[in-house]
Formats: structure tokens, sequence, C-alpha cells
């Protein structure tokens, strides 16, 4: 007899075949054997490497010092970027797709193709009471973290979509854009509005330690210096701070974590730029998988909005032992984009898909009802 019972999961049930032997109390004995699916995730960790494709990620392996940690995903796939409005995405589309599951016109923030406001994941599972946090290299009002908590027709109205923050459903945020909290066109203090709202917010430096209020990190006016300018560790510390914080949460979190610069090389087309970015973006992935890996509950995705700079990995004249990145535009790309997944339900982020399928691939996995068969003999 096979009994298939399903079980709404709250929590993690591990993934493995238990093998129960109940005795029976009348007269017959009874062999059950429960079989529960693959783990689900209970945080999920995003990791946007705004404009980086496949010779971005690859210049992680030629001129990167430390092994790289693209290299420890077991699941790769690739995803079409296309806009609603264009073939070659802006970010702002991009990133909704990933939060919203929707395609949308270029410089779209939280908007469908018609300008109607859709609700972000973070929106969606704060209600299931998981945790939210947002972290960028740029202002983190910027497109790509702005289309996780807010809802703009336009990614250029800068002072409206920084006006979400302090009542949105974000509970971590760090990053630059100082300005367009405390020097704004309608004098509003959004810094006041976030401490009335619960957020300790710091502007000087990342706090030493968690705290038990939401966080506020605004430590630059707009964006955050380069790493050639001397950013140092932001990323990667940042992105521990948010795991500290966040990860005491018993329902679980959603981190999306930017590393918004590598796209500004691109358009710079300067590859000591981006090259740098890069690899501090790779060592923030190290701190993202590190935490799973020991945690054993957390699916960490890494990808991109779109390629920028047509960057190419050529040979340097006829050396072949040598290689000179090059550019061929100024702009974004059409290029594919590869997806890295690891952790409960890495498996669905295989194959070629559209980006929006990102956002459906992760509502399922941190939604899924885990189904458990019981095989009696
Ligand atoms: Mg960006
Ligand atoms: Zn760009």
């Amino acid at each position: 007899m096979v009994i298939i019972k399903s079980i709404n999961m709250k929590h993690f049930i591990p993934a493995i075949v238990v093998i129960l032997f109940l005795t029976s109390c009348k007269q017959k004995q009874e062999t059950q054997q429960i079989i529960t699916t693959p783990k689900t995730p209970k945080n999920i960790i995003l990791l946007i490497g705004d404009g980086t494709g496949l010779s971005q990620v690859s210049a992680s392996q030629y001129f990167n010092p430390n092994p790289s940690n693209f290299d420890r995903f077991p699941v790769v796939g690739l995803i079409k970027t296309s806009a609603t409005d264009k073939l070659i995405t802006d970010s702002a589309a991009g990133a909704t797709a990933f939060a919203s599951g929707v395609k949308s016109y270029n410089g779209a923030i939280g908007m469908d193709k018609d300008t109607i406001s859709v609700p972000t994941i973070v929106e969606e599972i704060a209600g299931r009471g998981i945790k939210s946090g947002v972290i960028a290299t740029s202002s983190i009002n910027h497109a790509t973290p702005a289309s996780f908590y807010a809802h703009a027709k336009s990614r250029g109205m800068y002072d409206e979509i920084a006006a979400f923050l302090p009542t949105s459903n974000i509970d971590f945020f760090a990053g630059g854009g100082l300005k367009f909290f405390n020097q704004r066109e309608d004098g509003r203090n959004l810094l006041t509005e976030l401490e009335q709202n619960g957020f300790q917010v710091d502007t000087t430096a990342l706090p030493k330690n968690a705290s038990t209020l939401k966080h506020a990190i605004l430590l630059a006016e707009t964006a955050m210096p380069t790493i050639l300018e001397g950013r140092g560790d932001f990323l990667p510390n940042a992105t521990q701070l948010a795991i500290d914080a966040l990860s005491t949460n018993e329902n679980g979190f959603f981190l999306m974590i930017e590393g918004s610069q590598i796209d500004w090389g691109g358009h710079a087309n300067n590859a000591d730029y981006l090259i740098s970015e890069l690899i501090d973006f790779d060592k923030t992935i190290g701190v993202a998988l590190d935490f799973a890996k020991t945690n054993g509950e957390t699916l960490v995705l890494v990808t991109a909005d779109h390629e920028t700079g047509g960057f190419t990995l050529g040979p340097d004249g006829d050396d072949y032992n040598k290689i000179k990145p090059s550019f061929s535009t100024k702009s974004h790309s059409a290029t594919m984009i590869p997806v890295f997944a690891y952790g409960p339900n890495a498996e669905d982020f295989g194959g070629i898909y559209e980006n929006n399928e990102i956002y459906h691939k992760m509502k399922s996995a941190i939604s899924k009802e885990e189904s458990t068969v019981v095989s009696q003999n």
C-alpha cells in the first residue's frame, strides 16, 4: 500500500530516506518506509553581478589571485534577458524580472509593461515572517536594489524610490545614497523616519555587530567608492553582517547582494575597474557559500541582469599565453547570462530559460510543499 501525504513545510526536513520499522500493536508486523523529497531552502541568498557575463566570470579564473568561488557551484544554467520593449535589457527591467517575475520595459522599477505595480518577492514573503535584506555598492536606491522594495515608473525617480525604505519590508540594507535620505527636495529626513520605524542608522562605518534592530547602513553620498579607490571589504563584510542579522530569524530570510560596479567598469571599457570589482564580488560569493555550507538550508544563486561592454578575453597580439581583455561596446549586450546555484533546490536552476523564471523558481523553492511518500509492506 502506498500513501502519499503532503506536509506543509514550515521548517527544514533533511533530504534523507528514513526507514521506520513500525511494529503493529495487533497481530501483524508492518514495515513502513518514508521517503521525503529533497529538502526545501529556508533562506535564499541572491547575488547579482551587474553586467556580469561569461567572459567576466572567466576573468575570475585568470586574474584572481585566489581560487574562484564560482568553481564551488554544482549547478549552472543560462538565462535570456530581453526586456518587453527592447532586445537588450537595462538593470531596472532585469531586476524587476528577478524580483517580481514579470518582464517589463527598460527603466521599470517594480512595475509591469503597463506601469502597473507588481508585488516583489520581498513583499510576498514578509507575510510569512521571512526577513529580507538588500546590499549594493551603488546607491541603495539605484535600479537593481530598488526593484526589490520599490515601485516607480522610472529608475531615475531616486527621491521617490528612497522614500519606500522606511516602511518597506526590508529589514537590512547597506550601500551608498545618503543624500537621497537627508538632502531631499521635499525636505523630509528619511534617516529620522527610518529610526522611527525601528532601524539602527549607520552613516560612517559598518557596525561591528548585528543589532536586534533593523539595519540602515548608508556609507556614501551616492555610490560607494570603487575598489581601486579603496572601498576595501565593504561588500563581503556587509554580507557577513546581514547574514548575522537575518539568520537569527526562525522563519528564514531573503538577501539580495549586488556587485553594482562590475557594470560600470564595462561601460567605461576599463578592464582594471571591471576585474577589481569582479574579484570583490567573487570574494563576497565565498561569504555566502561558507554560510550556506554550514547552514544546510540556504539556496545561493549568482547571476546577472545582463552583460556589459561586450567583454572579451582575446590574446595579446599573437601571444596565446597572454590574455588581453578588450570590449566591443560601451553599452549592455544581448548575450545569455550564467546562473550558478548551490543548496536545496539548486537543480531547479539548470537549463536555458527566461530571466523572470528566476523569480518563479525562487518562489517555488521557498514555498514548496514537502511531499512525503509512505509505503507500507
Ligand atoms: Mg545595478
Ligand atoms: Zn549598465
